[in-house]
């Protein structure tokens, strides 16, 4: 018997790694931006024909070939980002497989003109599936032009698989936008026929947004930045209100790499709780900086798959950083166009907690802590006092430390005389940027939220006994539903025994519902409860929480007394998220000063 195993030619090699690598036009549009991007261009022009099955040409004013290195750039494994496998764990640059050239070329008619800057002619390189047809001295621009014509021509089976124009279109925008996303600072242009799709130039990651997706972005971001031992992020994320019923714009980049991760989306959207109605997607672009040496892109050939090392730490910091930006979003009503969060080095002074803290922290000192600083920024000019101890508070190293004096110190920030109540149902204070106006009713949903929450989480609630225990008849379902739940009732601060068939007697009540009629709260809380169930998916406690909040809270109309205001007003301060009710309404705005101005101009 002859040997038959034999080494296949490298065209075939190449087709075959093409079936990876070029999955469709938007794979060919990334593989030669992304090119263009490590060879240090400024301005990137990417022109589309019949959504790139006629053409795909990416032009660029970077470092360029010279005429060897055009040659070989077409090899199979042939790369000039790594050189031994140690750099995969320190990679910087986008590409480093050394594969992509080479099967594009593969696949298509291909044309290369490239120029390095000290050259005065540069290569034109003529390749039609795999096969070199010219190479040949050519005067051009610096930098490279990259032309792939006929994409699939030489394999008709991939080039039936395409889809529509206006679907193969869509995945190139997308490619297209990640790109442009994570390099606010470099131009980009797209020439789809003969239309400008985008002319981007140079700005920050905010004007960025604003000219991929449009004007109302503007109105729509919170900027998020955090920072750890661990990782970095930085970024926007929309605020809930602005979230659509289709999932929309979401970005999650590491290291500047787009990547798709599921378990990074639930934590960016579990942070946003109960803000978001059922079935809406929050808009967000966010950068996590993390040492490369801790996480793995080498998973997929298109790279857009990432594992870290610690999952559970990165989701932690994620949720976090969220958190953060939708506890704070508020405070500074117009986003600040003119500093930019997309660079690193400005990343400012935020203290860097451990990972073991933030860990064992989880998510809500650190909220209260920047919370803090907001609430600081918020009352400083009008209070000077107080600013000798706030920056105590953001000098100091604990977390811990900074939030026992937030809460502790908070009554003194608050004066009664400060505030008032208007129509029976703002609260209005003054603060350093102008008039906060407070919704009473929203802003006592979500004070009692959280406390109701926090008490279920120490099964243990603070109890009024009762001085007459009332009886509470139910119906068989809902006696059943209470004797279910009979536990985390009970650490909500309720106290009952059953009392014969289907009806319990309430002997004891949550603290914070003085005042309330037993009989009354029980049963509210019970018929809340079950309306939630059956229109919000929501977890056992956060329904109950809700429910509770509800039904107890000051209504629209109701006088308060000045304790009742200030107390009011403190225990919003100390929320962690006090933007928002928990059915997500707004809890308080802030009028700003310039406003009040133009009435008068
Ligand atoms: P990789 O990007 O993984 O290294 P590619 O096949 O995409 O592999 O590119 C091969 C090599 O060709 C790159 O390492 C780079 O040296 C060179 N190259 C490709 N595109 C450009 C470009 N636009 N400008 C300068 N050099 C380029
Ligand atoms: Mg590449």
């Amino acid at each position: 018997m002859p040997d038959i195993i034999r080494l296949l030619p490298d065209s075939i090699a190449n087709q075959i790694a093409a079936g990876e690598v070029v999955q469709r036009p938007a794979s060919v549009v990334k593989e030669l931006m992304e090119n263009s991007i490590d060879a240090k261009a400024t301005s990137i022009r990417l022109i589309i024909k019949e959504a790139g099955r006629i053409l795909i040409q990416v032009i660029d004013d970077g470092s360029g070939m010279s005429e060897t290195d055009a040659r070989m750039s077409l090899e199979r494994h042939a790369t000039s980002k790594i050189r031994s496998a140690e750099d995969l764990f320190t990679l910087r640059t986008m590409g480093f497989r050394g594969e992509a050239l080479a099967s594009i070329a593969a696949v298509s008619q291909f044309e290369m003109k490239t120029r390095q800057a000290q050259n005065e002619l540069g290569t034109l390189l003529v390749v039609e599936g795999s096969d070199v047809k010219r190479q040949e001295p050519t005067a051009c621009e610096k930098g490279t032009s990259i032309s792939v014509k006929n994409l699939f021509y030489n394999i008709p089976a991939r080039r039936n698989f395409l889809k529509s124009n206006p679907v193969e279109m869509r995945h190139i925008l997308e490619e297209f936008q990640r790109i442009a996303l994570a390099h606010p600072e470099l131009s980009f242009s797209l020439i789809q026929g003969d239309e400008i799709i985008y002319d981007l130039t140079p700005g920050k990651l905010s004007q960025r947004v604003v000219a991929l997706f449009g004007k109302s972005y503007q109105e729509q971001l919170a900027s998020c930045q955090e920072e750890t031992d661990l990782m970095k992020v930085t970024g926007y994320i929309g605020k809930p209100e602005s979230a659509r019923k289709t999932r929309g714009e979401q970005f999650i980049f590491v290291n500047n790499r787009f990547v798709r991760n599921n378990y990074l989306n639930h934590a960016i959207t579990s942070a946003y709780e109960s803000l978001l109605q059922e079935n809406s997607f929050p808009f967000y672009v966010l950068f996590l900086e993390i040492d490369p040496k801790r996480i793995d892109v080498n998973v997929h050939p298109t790279k857009t798959e990432i594992k870290f090392d610690d999952e559970r730490a990165v989701y932690a910091v994620v949720k976090s950083s969220v958190r953060l930006a939708l506890g704070s979003h508020n405070l500074t009503p117009a986003l600040d166009y003119s500093s930019d969060v997309n660079l690193v080095s400005k990343m400012g002074h935020a203290p860097a907690l451990s990972r073991e803290q933030y860990l064992e922290e989880q998510l809500g000192s650190s909220l209260q802590r920047s919370n803090l600083q907001n609430w600081e920024k918020l009352f400083e000019e009008e209070r000077p006092a107080q600013s000798r101890l706030f920056t105590q508070t953001s000098d100091m190293p604990s977390v811990r430390m900074e939030s026992s004096i937030n809460r502790t110190d908070i009554p003194e920030v608050v004066e009664e005389k400060f505030v008032f109540q208007f129509q029976l149902r703002f609260l209005i204070r003054p603060v350093k940027n102008g008039l906060m106006v407070i919704d009473q009713q929203s802003a006592h949903e979500r004070i009692l939220f959280e406390k109701f929450l926090a008490k279920m989480q120490r099964h243990s609630g603070s109890s009024l006994q009762s001085l007459f225990p009332q009886t509470v008849s139910l119906s068989a379902a809902d006696f059943a539903l209470v004797m279910e739940m009979e536990r985390e009732i009970k650490a909500l601060g309720f106290q009952f025994d059953v009392f014969g068939k289907n009806t319990l007697v309430v002997t004891g009540m949550p603290a914070e519902t003085a005042g309330k009629n037993e009989k009354e709260l029980f049963e509210g809380l019970v018929e809340q409860f079950k309306q939630n169930q059956s229109s919000l998916s929501l977890p056992l406690a956060d329904n109950l929480a809700r429910s509770l909040a509800k039904r107890a809270s000051i209504k629209a109309g109701q006088k308060l007394s000045p304790e009742e205001v200030g107390s009011l007003v403190e225990g919003l301060l100390s929320c962690r998220n006090p933007n928002y009710s928990p059915e997500g309404n707004t809890t308080f705005f802030i009028l700003e000063t310039s406003k009040i101005e133009n009435y008068f101009k």
